[in-house]
């Protein structure tokens, strides 16, 4: 028998899984080996993914919480799964195992560093899986021009994100005419489009493929580099803002990043990081971690980092969602300093 129908629903534009033969058995058996692993690995403790330090255990989070593919980022899934073999693709089978886990409510718990104070959920990390992860990150979309592009320059709001911290960053640091911005994981442009708006040259990089071809056919932007170490490409002293928004949490390799964005920095250069703001909230739930969110900050973890560069923050804010935000610091409810609630940006300088 088949997969039960409404499994492609639950992750979006994904692609459906109704052709996935899979019988009751192989999916019974399939999910008590996730379960079996899955308690092994939480009975244990694991290190910091981005410094190798001990950590407390502060809270829980979802494996999966936002029906994305995910499975493969905390399971071998080759080795898992190699006692049913199903047909199916590589992506087909991580779907699988993701919506058993979110049927399940699989979760782990999340630990705070000791050493360097990031939230980090608590399960071996490993670094081939999660590369593998991002590196067939193109996503699905559609035709533009007889070239397949995807991006979200549709959603209000997810635009409105993307207008709202260029405009954050000129109000604090001047007008940008003239100067060079780097968006490091500028996904389809926006960004970037917002700046140029604001008369600044601007270049970018992502690794997902069909983001950059949006960029490139919607915008026109030239800039973009598609290389995961395209950062250590760039000239040092270069660059006159480096912005980094939601890309952080991704790159878990926190300090040599930070210390990659800082060197491409112009004396007197800024560095603007925007990444979701983890909130412990009372019912044990870390807010925030989970899915490819293997690594998340806060607004003391977030400034630490920063200034363990020689940066010095010239400016930091931060939302928990819990109340209602100050009329001047927003627009339509949201926040005018990232566009999305509970989220931490900080602006930093180097001298
Ligand atoms: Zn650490």
């Amino acid at each position: 028998m088949s997969v039960p129908v409404g499994l492609a629903s639950e992750f979006g534009r994904a692609p459906s899984l109704d052709h996935v033969r899979v019988t009751n058995a192989d999916l019974q058996g399939i999910t008590k080996a996730l379960l079996e692993h899955g308690g092994s690995v939480v009975a244990r403790r694991w290190p910091c993914p981005s410094c190798g330090g001990m950590g407390t255990r502060v809270a829980a989070a979802p494996l999966v919480g936002r029906g994305q593919p995910y499975g493969r980022i905390y399971f071998d899934l080759d080795r898992l799964l190699a006692p049913w073999p199903i047909e199916a693709t590589r992506l087909e089978l991580d779907l699988l195992v993701a919506h058993l886990m979110l049927q399940r409510n699989m979760r782990a718990p999340v630990a705070r560093c000791a050493n360097c104070d990031l939230f980090y959920v608590d399960w071996p990390y490993d670094q081939g899986r999660v590369d593998e992860f991002y590196a067939s990150r193109e996503t699905n979309g559609i035709m533009l021009n007889g070239v397949e592009v995807s991006g979200r320059g549709h959603i209000a709001t997810f635009v409105y994100s993307k207008i709202a911290l260029p405009l954050h960053v000129e109000a604090l640091v001047g007008s940008l005419r003239g100067k060079t911005v780097f968006d490091l994981g500028c996904a389809e442009g926006i960004m970037m489009e917002a700046f140029r708006h604001l008369g600044a040259h601007v270049i970018g990089s992502d690794v997902d493929r069909g983001k950059v071809a949006y960029a490139r056919q919607v915008f026109g932007l030239t800039g973009i580099d598609e290389r995961p170490d395209a950062i250590d490409h760039q000239a040092t002293e270069s660059v006159d803002v480096l912005v980094s928004y939601h890309t952080l949490e991704h790159l878990i390799q926190v300090d040599s990043w930070l210390s990659s964005m800082t060197s491409v920095l112009r004396p007197g250069g800024y560095l603007v990081i925007s990444v979701p703001n983890v909130v412990i909230r009372s019912t044990g739930e870390a807010v925030e971690m989970g899915g490819d969110h293997l690594i998340g900050f806060d607004t003391a973890s977030l400034r630490r980092h920063i200034e363990a560069q020689g940066l010095s923050v010239v400016d930091i804010k931060s939302d928990d969602g819990s109340a209602p935000l100050q009329t001047s610091d927003s627009i339509l409810g949201l926040p005018n300093w990232s566009g999305r609630r509970v989220d931490v940006t900080v602006v930093a300088r180097r001298s």
